[in-house]
């Protein structure tokens, strides 16, 4: 069956969920998607097959969005079982889908090979004067994440493993055959779901080659932004590449004491580093940078930390998207009220900052990174949640009061 997927509007009632899927041994068989054309002409040389089959099976995998051997319609039937010998079609087993916004955000959570869950959000946004309607697709890199950002469902639920390119990319695929079952084209891809993509840069390179392929998925590079949780020597190495796509950084913070606690990983790469290797990439691309923070009532929002950002950015080529937090359950926090939140841009506007307040997405199906496959997943018992929150709560505090020591980050992150 083509794409195995079920689609819901809303969440099911608490207690309700199918239980957790059981890890199970990885299909072997790579993912069709990730093949490079060489490697596929090679396969097809192997099988004494003409070099017009490479053509046929891109045109199936990145045109009609194929997700069986069945739907390789212009291949013999012998060929396409040789096919889906060697190689899976589609790499997600099943997808659950949830719509919510009055069905302007799609979240999907993808069950994987072995069971891992991996979740990508479509987001719609209509067309309104001198802008087109854009079809945008926030897509996981990794299962679960290894930096434990502690306002972040994902964070919470550690690290399983990278993800193959071919799983990657058939999160796009899906999205692309959703929405082009009406018509429309995706007309942007973030790397900003689940997982560090610079800590699985390769794949993810590899990933961003077949969609900005003008013979594969054919994305301009420009609508394809890779975020980073600040992984110094990925965003050096991405420099070194040129102007392949847009740049983020997820900041959450300008000060190292209170961005230790956001950002566990600032503790390897302190918050200047990340900012001189943005602003190298920068200098080096002409690309701008866009900074996310993720603001947190009483956290990160105070008039003190506005200002420690102006600071840090003031006359950068850079761009400020301020997001209010999305609830997630286990955190002692929530979001920031929307004046705070205007105030904060205010500063930042104030020092010639380009800055975006953003809306949440989604916040009824669990569209925030982690959500989803967290809801699967064992839940922590309440000891165990009290203890985190009365954690997070000390330590956010100290660093607000300048109280909180830098410590060095635990051997395993970021290796
Ligand atoms: S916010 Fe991003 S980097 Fe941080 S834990 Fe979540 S997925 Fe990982």
């Amino acid at each position: 069956m083509p794409f195995d997927q079920r689609v819901t509007s809303a969440p099911p009632p608490s207690g309700t969920s199918p239980p957790a899927p059981r890890t199970s041994s990885r299909d072997p068989r790579p993912g069709l998607s990730g093949l490079s054309p060489a490697e596929l002409a090679g396969w097809f040389d192997e099988h004494g097959e003409p070099r017009y089959r490479v053509r046929q099976v891109s045109d199936a995998l990145w045109r009609a969005m194929a997700g069986s051997a069945d739907e390789l319609r212009t291949l013999p039937s012998p060929l396409r079982y040789e096919l889906e010998r060697d190689f899976r079609l589609d790499t997600m087993s099943s997808t659950d889908l949830r719509l919510g916004d009055g069905s302007q955000t799609e979240k999907a959570l993808h069950t994987l090979s072995d069971g891992a869950l991996v979740e990508s959000v479509l987001m719609h946004y209509p067309a309104r004067p001198g802008r087109r309607e854009r079809h945008t697709l926030c897509i996981s890199s990794q299962a679960g994440c290894a930096v434990g950002c502690p306002f972040c469902a994902t964070g919470e639920l550690g690290f399983t493993r990278d993800l193959e390119a071919a799983e990657m990319l058939d999160q796009v695929r899906h999205a692309a055959r959703r929405l082009g079952a009406s018509g429309k084209r995706l007309t942007n891809v973030v790397f900003m779901g689940m997982g560090e993509p610079l800590l699985n840069l390769d794949l993810v390179l590899a990933a961003i080659q077949a969609l900005s392929d003008p013979e594969r998925f054919g994305l301009g590079a420009r609508h394809i932004t890779v975020s980073t949780s600040g992984v110094v020597p990925g965003m050096q190495r991405l420099t070194a590449l040129g102007p392949q796509f847009t740049l983020a950084v997820s900041l959450h913070a300008a000060r190292d004491p209170l961005r230790d606690v956001l950002v566990p990983l600032n503790r390897r790469w302190p918050v200047a580093e990340v900012v001189a290797a943005a602003r190298d990439h920068a200098r080096a691309t002409g690309r701008r940078i866009s900074y996310e923070v993720t603001m947190i009532s009483g956290v990160n929002d105070t008039d003190a930390d506005a200002r420690a950002m102006a600071d840090l950015l003031r006359g950068d080529h850079a761009h400020v998207n301020l997001i209010p937090m999305n609830p997630v359950a286990h955190t002692p926090w929530e979001a920031s009220p929307m004046p705070v939140i205007e105030g904060f841009a205010g500063v930042l506007r104030g020092a010639g900052i380009a800055t975006t307040v953003r809306r949440n997405r989604g916040q009824e199906i669990g569209a925030a990174c982690g959500q989803l496959a967290a809801e699967r997943g064992a839940q922590p018992t309440a000891p165990v949640v009290l203890r985190r929150r009365e954690r997070l709560l000390a330590e956010s505090a100290a660093a607000l009061r300048g109280e909180r020591d830098r410590r060095p980050l635990a051997a395993g992150v970021g290796d």
